[in-house]
């Protein structure tokens, strides 16, 4: 599954929220033969529709789409040298589909801040150059060899062509992510350059911050068009250790109607490109996730792979259309249920029944 690898400047929080991220029992209760590496945070992805569709087909359970953020030992600068423990450093986020950066703005005389000041602006150009020193290096030693082979093969001409832009613009300090419309990163591909992936911001902020719209705008606004999420990780920690009412409490007193780990799980998914599709019986009610574009028969391939084969159709109705309808019967009955084929993109939210072949 695609995984969203954190980073950040040392004493930003990461540790901080990525204990928060792994307190939670989604895997234990819904996915009991996953295996969970030490350093991977599952959350739930949090979805109100999964609920309504458990009243309409009497579910047993609830069973919620998933986000994976994966810690990364922290950057220094210098990673891109291979200092201390930049080569692995940088070989996990290889691994990595998105960058998840934390970035502080909480304030806090007992923390110390390794720049010595409070500066988003500086701690995601620190970042940014790490990985974009790695990248040059990465073309540096890449494009002779293109280069060599251009000469012969003529279908490897584009790809020098792109990786000659892609080193001008690293040059020039922007990342790939960046200028994502100006080289065609497909060409790319193999070379798995680290600036490529999408970027997802969270800035670990206090009250004063969380409650300042000012501020969060400027704040929106030096990262997009990535998204940000805005949450504070020591309470987001003391958060799993209370009840339901003691923790809406502790959230109110920073000005938040839900937990940032929501907002950070929304966000992670939609940075991977992701979305989700629901089924609905008896047994469960069920997100699962897909890829933004996924055909039906892709979609049928996540619950099994017997299913993308045999593909027939899906029986289609859009969420809103069917708890307003009330019942999957009640739907069909108001021409809302739709036949869809093999070539139908799946919409967020569709709640499908697919018919296949075995
Ligand atoms: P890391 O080095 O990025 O993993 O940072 P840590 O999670 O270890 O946090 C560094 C220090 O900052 C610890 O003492 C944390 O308790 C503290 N800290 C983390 N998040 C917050 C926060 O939101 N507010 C405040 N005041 N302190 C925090």
């Amino acid at each position: 599954s695609l995984t969203l690898g954190i980073v950040g400047l040392p004493n930003v929080g990461k540790s901080t929220l990525f204990n928060a991220l792994t307190r939670n029992d989604v895997l234990a209760a819904n996915y009991p033969f996953a295996t969970i590496e030490p350093n991977v945070g599952v959350v739930p992805l949090p979805d109100e529709r999964l609920a309504k569709l458990a009243e309409v087909f009497s579910s047993e359970k609830l069973v919620p789409a998933v986000v994976s953020f994966v810690d990364i030992a922290g950057i220094v600068k210098g990673a891109s040298e291979g200092a201390g423990l930049g080569n692995k450093f940088l070989a996990n986020i290889r691994e990595a589909n998105a960058i998840c950066q934390v970035i502080r703005v909480f304030d806090d005389p007992d923390v110390v801040h390794v720049d010595g000041r409070v500066d988003p602006s500086s701690d995601i150009e620190t970042i940014n150059t790490e990985l974009i020193l790695a990248d040059l290096q990465t073309l540096e030693k890449a494009i002779p060899r293109i280069e060599r082979e251009a000469r012969t093969q003529k279908d490897r001409r584009p790809m020098l062509e792109a990786a000659q832009q892609a080193k001008a613009l690293l040059d020039a300090g922007r990342t790939m992510f960046q200028a994502r419309s100006e080289v065609d990163g497909e060409l790319l591909r193999e070379l798995n350059l680290l600036t490529t992936k999408p970027f997802l911001y969270v800035f670990n902020a206090d009250e004063a911050v969380l409650t300042d719209e000012a501020r969060l705008k400027e704040l929106r606004e030096l990262v997009a068009p990535a998204d940000a999420v805005f949450l504070d990780a020591k309470v987001e920690a003391e958060l799993l250790e209370l009840d339901e009412e003691s923790a809406r409490e502790l959230l109110e007193s920073i000005g938040q109607h839900e937990p940032g780990l929501y907002s950070l799980a929304r966000a992670g998914f939609h940075t991977l490109g992701l979305q989700t599709y629901l089924t609905a019986g008896p047994k469960e009610s069920r997100a699962w996730t897909i890829p933004q574009g996924a055909t039906a028969p892709q979609a049928a391939g996540v619950i099994h792979t017997d299913f993308e084969r045999g593909f027939i159709k899906a029986e289609v109705v859009s969420f809103a259309d069917l708890t307003e309808a009330g019942s999957m019967a009640a739907a069909r009955s108001a021409g809302k249920v739709r036949m869809e084929g093999k070539d139908y993109v799946m919409a967020d939210g569709d709640v499908v029944e697919f018919r296949f072949n075995v």
